[in-house]
């Protein structure tokens, strides 16, 4: 069977090939197959011919209904055949690389008319998965013990038994729970304290059998932002302790969104200390017969993260709307850092010794020096307090410590920029006044090319977009009164943006008891599993669907989604990470919140007209726009030509 989806030359030049039958499959098979193909599409087609040819970075701005999923696929496709390495697809959040792999999605629509048959596996974030120990603690410690007896039931046979591993296959993905809601999926999903390298489950857990699965990809691995650059980041880590990448060796890579990277990658380098798992890590090297000196220490260890943990307590307070303390960064702080380092210091040089004295178990060790290593390495960072970005967060067993390094890009530049391999970045807002160094110089990019390609959909008498309050209509209820009428005129159809939780519960908690809306059906984020609700969504065309975090990236043409409505403007949180951007510009409001507003507010719009043949009307609820000209200016900017704001 020829491997390649054409035939190919001896000879000559692969991804010139490659250029060729995309060109056929542009000019001559999808139009045959009833497609439209746009000159965008294959003017994109030609540029990213030079990016896998040279093993280029490029950035590939192209506007809503160019088609550049297909264009890439294409290449990414026939690469990996070429190269027989899978090519990553990342996409900007977990909940949409679901999107491309759907029934009636750009990869199905490939096999289906190219008859070109694709293996694509999807590797999901870690958390995506259920922890058989969490689901154990679950069914005895919270207050559904019923609802989690249930999913333990259900588990395969292989996880109670021991049979033979040619019987095991990859369950347990969030996707097989739609009943459950975020809070008890929280319960018992994988969470970075779980300690799987030395977890006696790990080779019957479905988080780990799904990484077999997805390694065998032929083509193409799909996954997040977050996954590809946990893999980035944990790459060197996880060889020295003998286990194998989260990701196999690749060919490509397309950041899907590539414009939301740099949070990504922000977020992925996060370390997390919290008092309990260390203590039990350490603790466990006191069951072995180890010296005195060391147990000494380790009881010192145990004493000063404590202590530095009761002062994050007392220094740190909640953000409201956010899950993320502010810590109030001291001397006494820095103080309880700088002694815990020391005692850290003194272990590993304690442990080099032990290990000579082979009183510890070889992996046992590697895993309590890694551990120890990223505590020195995070803690070290508030040697220098420009350098860091730090936070606290709750959980029912204490306070976690999360630090995050503020400048990312020399991560980057070495773990993925510097490689010979073409990197796609793909979205329809990449540039800043034309030009893409801001997102290339934060990423650590040097060398790129680009192009930049306009949307070809008429939204002039196809989109309108309203400001719909009225006089005297204001505060909470007046953007339920506004939002109610846009939501009856269109009778559904509807996706409503939040930009926080606590917004989406508060119109949740209201609608309920709101007569004139009762006929709607609602589903709201959390309330199950996304795709799901996506799904439910795009199938029951009269319903409303309410969301946090779906200004990007959703994709739903007809009829559905007629109706966008914006219930604040998504302005960035309060939280530790938009604080320390903040702290650092000349104009806070201007260069962090403005600019990450505009983006926002401009993928959400962008929803709306998903093909040629979609209308429907954009509604923008919050009350700013009344009363602040040089707002509505910006926001009527983001709107497509022919296109205008008006009120009322
Ligand atoms: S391997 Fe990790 S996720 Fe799986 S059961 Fe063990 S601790 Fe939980």
């Amino acid at each position: 069977m020829n491997r390649y989806p054409f035939a190919v030359e001896p000879g000559k030049p692969y991804v010139q090939q490659v250029g060729e039958w995309v060109a056929d499959v542009f000019y001559d098979a999808l139009p045959e197959a009833g497609f439209e193909v746009r000159d965008e599409q294959i003017y994109m087609a030609f540029q990213l011919e030079k990016a896998f040819a040279d093993k280029r970075t490029i950035f590939a701005e192209a506007g809503v209904g160019t088609g550049k999923t297909l264009a890439y696929l294409l290449y990414a496709v026939s690469y990996a055949r070429y190269h027989r390495k899978p090519a990553i697809i990342a996409c900007a959040d977990e909940s949409l690389i679901e999107q491309l792999v759907k029934p009636e999605g750009d990869i199905a629509k490939l096999t289906k008319h190219l008859g070109l048959s694709i293996d694509a596996r999807l590797a999901k974030s870690q958390d995506r998965y259920l922890c058989l120990n969490k689901l154990d603690r679950a069914r005895t410690e919270y207050e559904d013990p019923e609802l989690y007896r249930e999913l333990y039931e259900q588990l395969p046979a292989f996880v109670h038994k021991s049979e033979g591993m040619q019987s095991f296959h990859a369950y347990g993905d969030r996707k097989m729970y739609p009943h459950l809601n975020d809070r008890q999926w929280d319960k018992v999903n994988w969470d970075p304290f779980q300690d799987c390298f030395v977890c006696d489950k790990r080779h019957r857990c479905g988080q780990t059998l799904s990484r077999e699965f997805y390694r065998q990809s032929a083509d193409l691995i799909i996954c997040s932002h977050d996954f590809y650059m946990e893999h980035i980041w944990t790459y060197e880590g996880r060889r020295r302790e003998g286990q194998l990448p989260l990701l196999p060796e690749h060919c490509a890579v397309v950041f899907d969104e590539g414009h939301l990277l740099e949070s990504a990658a922000q977020k992925a380098l996060t370390y997390r200390i919290k008092h309990e798992s260390f203590e039990q890590l350490v603790t466990r090297l006191l069951k072995n017969d180890i010296r005195e000196i060391l147990a000494v220490l380790i009881d010192e260890a145990i004493d000063r993260s404590e202590e530095l943990f009761v002062l994050l307590d007392r220094h740190s307070r909640v953000v409201p709307g956010s899950d993320r303390r502010e810590v109030r960064l001291n001397g006494e702080l820095y103080g309880a850092v700088a002694r815990l380092r020391g005692t850290l210091d003194a272990i590993e040089e304690e442990l080099v010794f032990e290990s000579e004295l082979y009183t510890l178990d070889g992996y046992q060790l590697r895993i309590v020096e890694e551990h120890l290593e990223m505590m020195q390495k995070a803690l070290g960072l508030f040697q220098s307090s420009g350098s860091l970005i730090c936070w606290a967060t709750d959980s029912p067993t204490g306070l976690t410590l999360v630090i995050m390094p503020k400048a990312v890009k020399e991560v980057l530049r070495e773990g993925v920029f510097s490689r010979s391999m073409p990197i796609v970045f793909s979205s329809a807002t990449l540039s800043v006044n034309g030009s893409f160094d801001y997102l290339a110089d934060t990423l650590g990019i040097d060398r790129y090319l680009s192009f930049s390609v306009a949307s070809p959909y008429e939204y002039a008498g196809r989109m309108e977009a309203l400001c719909p309050l009225r006089e005297g209509e204001s505060g909470f209820s007046g953007k339920l009164k506004a939002a109610a009428r846009m939501l009856l005129r269109t009778g559904g159809r509807a996706l409503m943006l939040f930009p926080s939780r606590e917004e989406l519960a508060e119109f949740q908690a209201a609608v309920s008891g709101c007569e004139e809306l009762s006929h709607l059906d609602f589903v709201f984020e959390g309330e199950g599993e996304i795709s799901r609700l996506i799904a439910e969504f795009e199938a029951n065309e009269t319903m409303v669907l309410c969301a946090v975090t779906l200004w990007e990236g959703l994709d739903v043409p007809g009829p559905s989604l007629s109706n966008v409505i914006v219930w604040s403007l998504p302005f960035p949180p309060n939280d530790p990470v938009f604080a320390a951007k903040r702290l650092d510009a000349a104009s806070p409001y201007h260069e962090v919140d403005l600019p990450y507003m505009l983006l926002r507010l401009k993928q959400g719009i962008g929803r709306l007209i998903r093909s040629r043949d979609d209308s429907g009307l954009v509604a923008c609820v919050a009350s700013e726009l009344q009363e602040n000209p040089e707002l509505t200016e910006l926001v009527s900017g983001l709107l497509p030509e022919g296109v205008e704001l008006r009120f009322g």
